[in-house]
């Protein structure tokens, strides 16, 4: 006897269950081990043996007999007088005495598993094989990630080169000088006091000493000092936005309707997804190239602690993810493809293409991302987009009130994109 065989008595429990993995495919070949062996002969029949089925060494036909016999709930007789013995040619004529001959060489009716086990098992094997198969994006998967990538570099100006032309910023900062802020501005903000009536202010940290003024001072000239300058910032995001969108297939193969509707749904949050990714999170300011930001820009600019408060913590969060460029660009055409966004006509195909985004950032968080946190990276960036678009509301809101007290400051594609309205062209 050679070592396999040797072995049967202590591997037989796990055979019999390889066995019924596959028992109600009795067409197919189960057992494969057994070519280099003598021909086994089946312990009811004298039939060739392929393996052990409910416990015993049996051909396949009679594997299948005793599934069959013990899931039929009718008793069994013999015509004769039980006791006619059983071959290969005679089997199919004494159903009676066959399966006494099964249970006599010791098949085990237990072992047949009932169809909802059946349904079990092939769903524990299910995910077993899934959980064992090795993550890896799709080529498909792969390329929407270069293209995105592609699309992204390209309409974004991370040093911001092509930033020329902008009404100046209040606090005149010259190219290339370097802008010193104070990381205290968060506390300030929280006060909610701290708008400025100084147009020549250039520390963030000034803001915390002064009294509350409710803006009041700003307001009497009519002008939000660094209003100017972050419209036209905004100006030239909301144009990159647009050169990005129109540079992925899928977004051109939307119907025009439908494109305007998602670019006014999630310019914001593109934007804001765009400037995390130059926001020092130590320091708390945007390094654009030659220009610093801090928070008392948009302060300066007419905005109010509802929304820029909930803002910076945003930045900070999603700075602290430490995300690559392909998660980036992941979450912007993420918020870019959103189904729900008012005045979607092709809802289903949106809702596909956001779909497959999704799945695309979680694989390729499974595939690239090591480490502990990595499971909750997903989710964490799932809070993020939820987060931008409740303040995508409360930025519209506040756009608008800016322009009702600073009217003719704002252009007309930012008024466009927070409008509610559709515009015509693009
Ligand atoms: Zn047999
Ligand atoms: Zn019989």
């Amino acid at each position: 006897m050679n070592n396999k065989a040797a072995g049967v008595q202590s591997i037989r429990e796990a055979l019999a269950r390889h066995n019924e993995e596959d028992e109600d495919e009795e067409d197919k070949v189960t057992d494969d081990d057994d070519d280099d062996e003598e021909p086994r002969a089946c312990g009811v029949c004298g039939d060739l043996a392929k393996g052990y089925h409910f416990n015993a060494l049996t051909c396949e036909g009679c594997k299948g007999f005793f599934r069959r016999a013990i899931k039929r709930s009718t008793q069994l007789r013999c015509p004769f007088l039980n006791k006619c013995s059983i071959t290969k040619n005679n089997r199919r004529s004494c159903q009676a005495c066959r399966f006494r001959k099964c249970q006599a060489i010791g098949m085990r009716k237990e072992m047949v598993m009932s169809e909802k086990e059946v349904l079990e098992r092939r769903t524990r094997i299910k995910k077993k094989k899934l959980l064992n198969a090795p993550v890896q994006l799709s080529s498909q998967q792969e390329e929407t990630i270069q293209e995105l990538l592609c699309g992204h570099r390209g309409t974004f100006d991370s040093a911001f080169y092509r930033f020329s032309g902008f009404r100046p910023m209040d606090r005149n900062i010259l190219p290339g000088s370097e802008f010193a802020s104070e990381p205290s501005y968060a506390s300030s903000l929280s006060s909610s006091s701290s708008l400025s009536s100084s147009s020549s202010s250039s520390l963030c940290g000034a803001f915390e000493n002064q009294e509350s003024q409710e803006g009041e001072q700003v307001r009497k000239g009519g002008v939000f000092t660094a209003l100017p300058h972050v419209a036209d910032l905004t100006t030239y995001m909301i144009q990159d936005i647009i050169s990005f969108s129109k540079s992925l297939q899928d977004f051109r193969s939307l119907n025009m309707g439908d494109q305007i509707s998602l670019l006014k749904g999630a310019t914001f949050e593109i934007m804001q997804v765009r400037f995390n990714m130059v926001f020092n999170a130590k320091r708390g300011t945007w390094e654009c190239g030659h220009f610093t930001y801090c928070i008392d820009d948009a302060v300066r600019a007419g905005f109010q602690p509802l929304l820029l408060e909930p803002l910076f913590k945003f930045h900070h969060t999603l700075r602290n993810l430490g995300l690559q460029d392909e998660e980036y660009v992941l979450m912007q055409a993420m918020s870019l493809f959103s189904p729900d966004r008012p005045g979607v006509q092709q809802h289903a195909v949106i809702d596909k293409l956001h779909e497959n985004l999704a799945l695309t950032l979680k694989t390729w968080i499974d595939c690239k991302r090591t480490g502990p946190e990595k499971h909750l990276l997903y989710p964490k960036m799932l809070a993020c987009l939820t987060e931008l678009r409740t303040m995508n509301e409360e930025y519209s809101k506040q756009v608008l009130q800016i322009q009702d007290i600073d009217p003719d400051v704002i252009p007309p594609l930012i008024m466009e994109m927070v409008s509610k309205s559709p515009f015509d062209d693009l």
